[in-house]
């Protein structure tokens, strides 16, 4: 029986692979990858390992009972089965899930921490998520509340001072009202970071009011982040390295 390594493959600028990334991916037999997972980093792969897509977006759908089925039995036929994942496996990546089938299924496996986009993305455009006397906590939530969630409990947007929205690109509109309505500030600044931490990075700035009102074309995947901290955007910004300045690790 082989091993599972179920490994966050960060944001996407290869250089924030973790370093145990990095020797796992080069050493993987087949690795089973989501559509968040940059090319440059499957590059880093040995040419004879097996590259499996297994993304979830529209058209090419895998659904998670058979991404479970499939590590269980690829772990029968390989040494090294590397479940590549975006961001940090156990943050709104189904990670866990996959983890729990594979222990109820007694096959061996390891969860690789990564750099979350969470994080990893407002802090490489720069926005800081906290910051003195500006921001004193942060908060995340998915704006995804499909079958089988937990239903987000918004009001706790009233309790920190910036609120981090992953998958919230659909539904933004309906978020932007639902903060006002728990008494947030249509002044308040809000950024979106599309495809953050990639050559395609692009962050669009707004207001809460104006999100409510008249929300900007935004295109997944892209992290909502709220709250008065955006306003140092403009003052770090430039200041930031572009993620075509990243090495080619090769
Ligand atoms: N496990 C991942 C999150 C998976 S949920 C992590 O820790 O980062 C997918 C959502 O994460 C996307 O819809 C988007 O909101 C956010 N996301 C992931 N990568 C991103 C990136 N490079 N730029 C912007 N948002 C990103």
């Amino acid at each position: 029986m082989g091993k599972v390594y179920i490994v966050g493959a960060g944001p996407g600028d290869v250089e924030l692979l973790t370093l145990k990334a990095v020797r796992i991916i080069r050493e993987a037999d087949v690795i089973l990858y989501d559509r968040l997972v940059s090319e440059d980093i499957l590059q880093l792969a040995r040419p004879d390992c097996e590259i499996i897509y297994v993304g979830k977006e529209e058209g090419k759908h895998t659904p998670q009972d058979s991404i479970n089925r499939m590590l269980v039995e690829l772990s029968k036929v390989y040494r090294r089965v590397v479940r590549l994942k975006g961001g940090d496996p156990f943050v709104f990546g189904r990670g866990a899930e996959e983890a729990l089938y594979l222990a109820q299924n007694g096959v061996e496996f390891e969860v690789v921490p990564g750099v979350s986009s969470v994080t990893g993305v407002p802090t490489y455009v720069g926005i800081p998520l906290t910051m003195r006397g500006v921001s004193s906590s942060f908060g995340v939530v998915t704006g995804h509340e499909g079958e089988g969630c937990y239903g987000v409990r918004w009001e706790l947007s009233r309790y920190v001072d910036t609120l981090v929205v992953v998958m919230g690109v659909g539904k933004r509109q309906e978020i932007g009202r639902k903060l006002l309505e728990l008494g947030r500030d249509a002044e308040e600044p809000v950024a979106f970071v599309e495809r953050g931490c990639t050559s395609k990075q692009r962050v669009v700035v707004t207001s809460l009011g104006r999100l409510a009102s008249d929300p900007p074309p935004v295109e997944p995947p892209a992290l909502l982040v709220v709250g008065k901290v955006v306003e140092l955007y403009k003052k770090l910004k430039d200041t930031q390295q572009h993620p075509e300045d990243a090495l080619r690790l090769g």
